[in-house]
């Protein structure tokens, strides 16, 4: 039995796109194809999809070497359909009928283990700070943001796009942006350009106490970016923190590297 192509699958199952649920599908299978590349070899690797709606890209996913693909999907809409699409993968795809926000995506499969996804945009970042949270945990994240959220995740010092995204990702991980896509990919087309981030863990990673004190130091460096940092900290103690990381208090949170950022999270955890 031959696998329906995405198109009369949708229109078998009925599933038009929500937008409370963020629902922009991908069904061009050469964009999917491109995304699920950007895994590199996934040989003998666990892949994490969050969101595969009508399953365009997982798909794709399937198309790869992967060992197995664990697909988390909110909507009860899709799931017949995914469950049909896993009768053709016995055993290597897997639906989690869950809220991603309040899943251990980690537990789900084996290490060696990537997330691959085209994101709800309203829930991204969220998602991804958790993942950052537990980044020793994957090998590699392959993510599709609003365009301007991937550009902020791997903007420079001193740039407008520069802040508590950019620290936190680039302190656990290389980030770049290795795709963009235009709104003509997806049905219905988003407002916003899209563009897909790879996001690779270093191979050291804070402890939860550290991850949670740099948190603290950037939510308040950039709640009040246009400050000086002497001002924006002083509900952590800035002056000694910045005295100690020798950092002068008159600079602005965008001025900041991550490794000046990563001195005074340390700072932080050993002042409590
Ligand atoms: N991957 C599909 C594609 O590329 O065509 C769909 C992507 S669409 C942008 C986002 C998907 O995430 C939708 O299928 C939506 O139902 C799902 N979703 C939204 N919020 C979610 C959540 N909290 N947990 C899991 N899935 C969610």
């Amino acid at each position: 039995m031959s696998l329906p192509s995405l198109r009369d699958t949708i229109q078998a199952h009925g599933l038009d796109a929500k937008k409370s649920l963020g629902q922009h599908f991908l069904l061009d299978p050469g964009i999917c194809a491109r995304i699920a590349a950007l895994g590199d070899d996934l040989t003998g690797r666990s892949v994490v999809e969050i969101g595969p709606g009508p399953g365009g890209l997982t798909r794709a996913l399937l198309d790869t070497p992967a060992s197995r693909v664990d697909v988390v999907e909110i909507d009860e809409r899709a799931w017949p359909l995914l469950d049909e699409l896993a009768t053709y993968y016995p055993n290597r795809l897997h639906v989690v009928r869950q809220d991603a926000l309040k899943l251990d995506a980690a537990s789900l499969a084996p290490a060696p283990r990537q997330i691959i996804a085209n994101l709800p945009y309203n829930v991204a970042t969220p998602l991804l700070v958790g993942w950052l949270r537990q980044a020793a945990q994957w090998e590699r994240l392959s993510l599709m943001f609003q365009l301007e959220v991937a550009e902020r995740i791997c903007a420079a010092p001193g740039s407008s796009a520069y802040g508590r995204l950019a620290v936190l990702s680039q302190w656990c991980a290389s980030c770049s942006v290795a795709l963009r896509i235009p709104p003509a990919a997806f049905s219905p087309p988003p407002k916003v350009h899209s563009a897909v981030a790879v996001i690779i863990p270093h191979a050291e990673q804070p402890a939860p106490q550290l991850f949670r004190a740099m948190e603290q130091v950037t939510a308040a460096a950039f709640g009040q970016r246009r400050k000086m940092l002497r001002s924006s900290l002083k509900s952590i103690g800035g002056e000694r923190l910045l005295e100690q990381a020798e950092i002068e208090p008159t600079r602005r949170a965008e001025t900041l590297s991550v490794a000046e950022f990563a001195r005074l999270a340390e700072l932080n955890l050993a002042s409590r």
